[in-house]
């Protein structure tokens, strides 16, 4: 994640450029001022050297001291200028205590005939301050350098009059400027990397530190693995789109999305697998979504999107076909081609809720549907949902103390022999009276019993019950348990199997397990193990329902199965659909090659159980020969009905 640069950021620029044209103007100020001190200095040394040189020459015993000056006259003067310093004097002139000139040489350009008026305050001032005053004329010209010098001529105290020197300082000015140059040019650089360098670093150091905040913000409301928005953050999000459909008065639907038997794709191919997944699942999320959605991954394979400003309720079944669609295709997984369905649940704000909780858990009420419903499924909140999920915790809290208040009991319903008409054994199925809820059906209270894991020591109650019971049957008919995956996570289950037979007399060959494809999905090598001992002990494997689950042919070459039993929805249909009762005759035909017993479930009619006959189908179980019940006792009458009623349909 880079943080881009701000123009909060780029403030610091200004300040740097502000601070090095002060230093530059400060140098320049130095500068400017050092060469007129220089240039000053120079004029004043050529001055006093000439106001030395003149002074010797006034004899005070005459009475006019200035006589030999003034004889001497201009030649002389002329050879006199330009002889003592560096700085070039081009006039000089003597001027008596009035400001007249008594003589002068020089260029008539420089030595005037009078002083100016300007020139002559100078020389009034020098002449009350009995000091030397100089001016710097301005002749136009930044090339030129001119100086002009009033200097009072005076003996014992006694003032004769004064000097005037126009000092030419050009040559030198320009000199002291160029070097002057030179050195501010230095100093500028210097300035110029000192405070770049300065400006890089504070710069860098800002940057830093605003992108080390961002970085903590962005993980404090971000998932790391996919970069997504988290809980939180979708909660905050979700609350002010809330607000802002109300105000539209649109629609916004909430999309809660799981992915389906993602612990099993954890717990077989690994977590770095598992992780790849979500991060797969959830760029997809992101491509499949338009503009108005927001994604969210809340915790584990849990995901959710809300999206805003919808016209009808099917923009949100689009978007969630969309979504299911997208995960038919494989993904890509470290050489692993996985497809991993979803399931999506939708709430509709305003009609489920108007707030971020309600809609949240409505929208989590209805993926529970989804799942419930098979998976790889959508489905939209309704009111009878949460109603299904308040007698679900019913049902919970009820069958936690079930047993213990023996409100269990269990029923044996019997299996016939198709060719000879006996009957082999009892499947166990177990039935719960409460006194509240009255009977509550094992297809409503196993699923809960096993999603809260109370499938335990329900199962283990089961085979103490049935084993004992079965152990003191008068015919030694086998008896079926039925075990779900859940129990295969429970490392003990053979042991406590094999240990309840011991206990309980009841021989291993009598005993039966059944078992549904999803005991062999999602434990394959532990659950392999599992049922390699238990038929090591002399106990049969049969598997349920088959041909509702994946019914992969894989399985029933890797693992150890004795029985097939065909689900009641095929053995239902059986001479109504020729689909189906082709499904049935391809069961048969399969276990029969497999070696394997074949048992229908539920058959119901005589037609059924004559074309079950005709296909060579070895068992049959249901309530033509049977409901399930409390007593084993062997039931002459109707095994003689289902003799004569074997006979009717071989007949
Ligand atoms: P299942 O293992 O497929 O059991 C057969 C189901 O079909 C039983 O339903 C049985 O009553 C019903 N059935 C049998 N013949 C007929 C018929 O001719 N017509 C009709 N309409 N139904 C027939 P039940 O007892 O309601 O059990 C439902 C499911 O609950 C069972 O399906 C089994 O998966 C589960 N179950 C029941 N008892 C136990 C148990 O003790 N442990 C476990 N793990 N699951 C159990
Ligand atoms: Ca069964
Ligand atoms: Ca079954």
């Amino acid at each position: 994640m880079t943080e881009k640069t701000s123009w909060a950021d780029l403030a610091i620029l200004p300040i740097l450029c502000a601070m090095a044209l002060g230093l530059f103007a400060l140098s320049y100020t130095v500068g400017e001022l050092t060469v007129l001190r220089q240039l000053r200095q120079d004029a004043e040394a050529a001055a006093f050297a000439w106001q030395r040189a003149i002074e010797q020459r006034i004899d005070p015993a005459l009475a006019d001291p200035l006589a030999p000056l003034i004889e001497g006259g201009t030649d002389q003067a002329l050879a006199w200028t330009g002889t003592s310093t560096g700085a070039d004097v081009r006039a000089v002139g003597l001027l008596d205590p009035a400001g007249r000139f008594l003589w002068q040489a020089g260029p008539g350009d420089v030595a005037p005939a009078m002083l100016s008026a300007r020139e002559f305050y100078i020389y009034n001032r020098m002449l009350e301050t009995k000091r030397p005053q100089y001016l710097v004329p301005d002749s136009g010209d930044q090339t030129v350098r001119r100086t002009v010098f009033y200097l009072p001529l005076s003996i014992d105290g006694a003032f004769l009059g004064g000097l005037r020197l126009d000092v030419d300082q050009t040559a030198v000015a320009s000199l002291l400027r160029s070097s002057e140059r030179a050195r501010m040019t230095l100093n500028g650089l210097l300035a110029l990397i000192v405070l770049s360098t300065t400006g890089i670093i504070l710069w860098r150091r800002i940057r830093e530190r605003r992108s080390a905040e961002a970085h903590v913000r962005f993980l404090a409301m971000h998932d790391p693995l996919t970069g997504l928005p988290n809980r939180a953050q979708f909660n905050t999000a979700l609350t002010t789109a809330l607000d802002r459909s109300r105000c539209h008065a649109s629609l916004l639907a909430v999309i809660c999305i799981d992915v389906d038997n993602f612990k099993q794709i954890n717990d077989t191919l690994g977590h770095p697998v598992g992780d790849a997944v979500l991060k797969g699942i959830a760029e997809r999320l992101v491509a499949t979504s338009g503009r108005n959605a927001t994604i969210s991954r809340l915790s584990g394979d849990e995901f959710a999107v809300f999206l805003e400003d919808l016209g009808d309720s099917g923009a949100a079944t689009r978007t969630a076909e969309r979504y299911l669609r997208m995960t038919s295709i494989p993904l890509m997984i470290c050489g692993h081609e996985l497809i991993c369905t979803i399931s999506a649940g939708i709430a509709m704000a305003p009609y489920d809720g108007m707030t971020a909780g309600t809609l949240m858990k409505n929208a989590d009420l209805a993926l529970y549907r989804a799942k419930a419903d098979g998976r790889s499924a959508m489905r939209f909140f309704t009111k009878d949902m949460a109603r299904d999920m308040r007698r679900r915790r019913e049902i919970e809290t009820a069958l936690r103390s079930a047993l213990a208040r023996e409100e269990m009991h269990l029923v044996y319903q019997p299996q016939i022999d198709l060719t000879t008409g006996e009957l082999v054994g009892y499947e166990v199925l177990t039935r719960w009276i409460h006194p509240q809820l009255g009977t509550v059906p094992p297809s409503e209270f196993i699923p809960i019993a096993e999603t809260s894991g109370l499938i335990v020591p329900l199962g283990a109650w089961v085979i103490r019950t049935a084993f004992k019971s079965a152990a003191a049957w008068e015919e030694p008919a086998t008896v079926a348990v039925n075990l779900s995956a859940t129990q295969f996570r429970n490392a003990d289950l053979v042991d406590m199997i094999e240990r309840t037979l011991i206990a309980t007399g009841l021989p291993p060959h009598r005993l039966e397990v059944e078992i549904t494809e999803s005991v062999l999905i999602q434990n394959t090598e532990s659950a392999l193990a599992m049922l390699r001992r238990l038929r090591g002990l002399g106990v049969s494997i049969a598997l349920d329902d088959f041909g509702t689950g994946y019914s992969s042919l894989s399985y029933l070459s890797r693992f150890p199965i004795d029985k097939i039993k065909i689900d009641r929805s095929f053995v239902l249909r059986i001479g109504e659909d020729d689909g189906t009762t082709a499904i049935v005759d391809a069961i048969v035909g399969l276990g029969r090659s497999l070696g394997a017993t074949v048992v229908a479930e539920g058959v119901e009619t005589y037609e059924q159980l004559a074309h079950l006959r005709a296909i060579g189908c070895h068992q049959v179980q249901g309530n033509l020969f049977g409901e399930p019940r409390e007593s084993v006792a062997y039931r002459q009458p109707e095994v003689h009905r289902l003799q004569s009623a074997l006979l009717t349909v071989a007949g």
